[in-house]
């Protein structure tokens, strides 16, 4: 029989509904995308389960499939490789998924066999990850966004029916989309609930297919869609767009569009909701003395006082500096925390000033073991050192 078995490919059993395989594609196929799974053999599975999904997720495929193997009826060809099945364009990509298991439980998925093929379902829900620079999640921006999906065949209006003539209840299922059948097998009669051979579980007969999207009643399209990014949103939070997702199946609403964020590192800024943390080295002469720094916001260069006498690690607050809060009025705090630097390399006017600091400081010098040295290398040399 097949020398590939696309059922077992998408973990379906081969009585399993379209819609189960459709289903089971879509979580395989998100698990598997190679944009989001970086596993060596991921793009070899998705590759196998696009295929897997291209014959058995077409009844027609399917039906010839289950006859003749994946070699098809012919000796050459076959479904293998084919057209390509697209799927995905350009910007989308998937990830986590779960989103069909959670429509699943509201549409009826759950109890798969008793659901009524012929109720109105909601469309599967799509994901979409946008990249935001640091700055454009901090303000906002508006974008349009284009993804491909599976819209309502603008030809037949999703009945799958060629123009002027309409689907027709099964005449085997009655509608159902299934029918018992009655085996015999080694261990006796066997009887089973299957999938109806003439409708493929659709409840529906379509005597002439629609001639675009061949009885589906979807058709692939590249969707676009305005997006309005709100200021302060954060990384890894999701906005849901209504009613942008897939086609729904029997006059049913479209799926939803969730959009994933995902906020680019400052090389400057750490961020925590509306607050703003920076770090800003300092000399300890501006330490001791006090001085009026310029310091970075996300909207530009403020003033920060620094006080005479203050310590490395004192936090200064600029209040209203940091970013939109996401619900509610205003900005956070920019939390600047100063670090004082200890010169590495001094010249010799500079060693000179602080010695002199020192001595006026009241500072005893001879207590370090530095010092000491110096002292001896003074006592070799002859005194010649300056004092
Ligand atoms: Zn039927
Ligand atoms: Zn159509």
């Amino acid at each position: 029989m097949a020398d590939k078995d696309y059922y077992e490919t998408l973990g379906v059993s081969r009585d399993a509904s379209q819609d189960e395989i459709k289903r089971a594609y879509r979580k395989l196929s998100k698990k598997y995308h190679p944009d989001l799974n970086k596993a060596p053999d991921a793009e070899q599975k998705f590759k196998d389960i696009s295929e897997a999904y291209e014959v058995i997720g077409d009844a027609d495929k399917r039906a010839q499939y289950d006859q003749y193997g994946s070699a098809g009826p012919q000796q050459q060809g076959g479904f293998g490789g084919g057209q390509g099945f697209g799927g995905f364009g350009g910007g989308q990509s998937f990830g986590g998924g779960g989103f069909d298991d959670i429509f699943s439980q509201f549409f009826g998925g759950g109890g798969g066999q008793q659901a009524n093929p012929n109720a109105p379902r909601q469309g599967s829900d799509l994901q979409y990850q946008m990249d935001l620079k640091f700055e454009e999640a901090v303000f906002g921006k508006e974008t349009t966004i284009s993804y491909t999906r599976e819209s309502t065949c603008h030809t037949c209006n999703g009945t799958g029916a060629k123009p002027g003539t309409t689907p027709e209840t099964c005449h085997k299922c009655h509608g159902s989309g299934y029918v018992q059948v009655v085996r015999q097998t080694p261990l006796g009669r066997m009887q089973s609930r299957e999938v109806c051979d003439v409708c493929h579980g659709t409840g529906k007969e379509i005597k002439e297919k629609c001639p675009t999207c061949h009885g589906s009643g979807h058709e692939e399209e590249r969707h676009s869609v305005k997006v309005k990014v709100p200021a302060g949103v954060e990384d890894g939070q999701q906005m849901r767009l209504s009613e942008q997702g897939e086609a729904g199946e029997n006059g049913g609403p479209y799926g939803d569009l969730f959009i994933v964020f995902r906020v680019a590192p400052s090389n400057k800024f750490e961020r925590d909701g509306a607050e703003i943390y920076l770090e800003v080295p300092i000399s300890f002469v501006q330490a001791a003395l006090g001085d009026e720094l310029q310091v970075e916001t996300v909207s530009g260069k403020v003033k920060l006082k620094v006080p005479a006498g203050t310590q490395t690690n004192t936090t200064f607050r600029l209040r209203g500096q940091g970013a939109p809060r996401l619900r509610g009025n205003g900005r956070g705090d920019q939390h600047v925390k100063v670090k004082v630097i200890t010169p590495k390399h001094l010249n010799g006017e500079q060693k000179d000033a602080l010695k002199s600091f020192a001595v006026a400081s009241g500072e005893d010098m001879t207590e370090t073991e530095g010092s000491l040295f110096d002292k001896l290398r003074d006592t070799f040399n002859g005194g010649k050192r300056k004092k």
